[in-house]
């Protein structure tokens, strides 16, 4: 029995959806591109060592690289295993021919060997065999990668997945500033907190200051203090 939300915005009413999972989605892809790359050039690597998953990137949730590819130095079974993060949508043509392509960037790491990053030969493949545009660093699908793919990717159906949204809060610092305001009087104070007329300048995690408040005393010269927010607490307690 399925039951899906009714805003669900992958349907499989209204979209032509892949039958299987993620990971055979993601697997289909990249047989056609492995066999694209190797219709003019040897891959140093065989298909079967490479490995496809969805998921966030091992570097943590707030990495801003939307795919990722591990080499064998990371595996204790000799894979080469991609990662493409789950902020990737599918909901039309559109997207999974731009998440297609984000497998294409994988997979043209995973083919070359560890080490040769986004250089000439990367730029090679990428661009001038399988059609993608943009800087090799952050490449995107553009007209040639598309009329490759498209046909592809409506017979083989949409990624069956909904785009995941990242928790923005958990965005940038996790901590907040706390300045003394005892200034030269304060000995933690540093020649970068005193031009800015404060003394010793500390760190306390947000969990600690949502606990506290901003009663907090300088350590050094318990002098009153005043806290810094973040840009994204300053709005939460605006
Ligand atoms: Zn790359
Ligand atoms: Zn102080």
């Amino acid at each position: 029995m399925k039951t899906l939300l009714p805003e669900n915005p992958v349907h499989e009413e209204h979209l032509p959806l892949f039958k299987g999972n993620r990971e055979t989605w993601l697997n289909k892809v990249a047989d056609f591109i492995y066999d694209k790359i190797n219709e003019e050039f040897v891959p140093v690597v065989p298909r079967e060592n490479i490995r496809l998953s969805i998921g966030f990137m091992p570097g943590g949730v707030k990495g801003s690289a939307i795919g990722v590819c591990h080499y064998e130095t990371h595996s204790t079974g000799n894979y080469r295993e991609i990662f493409i993060k789950p902020t990737l949508g599918a909901s039309n043509l559109a997207e999974c021919i731009e998440t297609a392509q984000v497998v294409a960037h994988e997979v043209t790491h995973a083919i070359l060997p560890s080490g040769t990053g986004h250089n000439a030969k990367f730029s090679k493949v990428i661009k001038s065999y399988l059609g993608a545009e943009g800087k090799p660093t952050a490449t995107i699908a553009g007209p040639r990668f598309t009329l490759m793919i498209q046909d592809f990717i409506q017979e083989l159906g949409y990624l069956p997945h909904s785009k995941m949204v990242e928790d923005t809060k958990g965005k940038g610092s996790t901590t907040v500033a706390v300045r003394c305001t005892g200034a030269e009087t304060c000995p933690g104070a540093s020649d970068k907190s005193l031009t800015q007329g404060w003394g010793l300048i500390a760190r306390v995690s947000i969990a600690v200051f949502r606990k506290v408040g901003d009663n907090f005393r300088c350590m050094a010269c318990g002098s009153s203090t005043v806290v810094e927010l973040p840009e994204n607490l300053r709005k939460d307690y605006a």
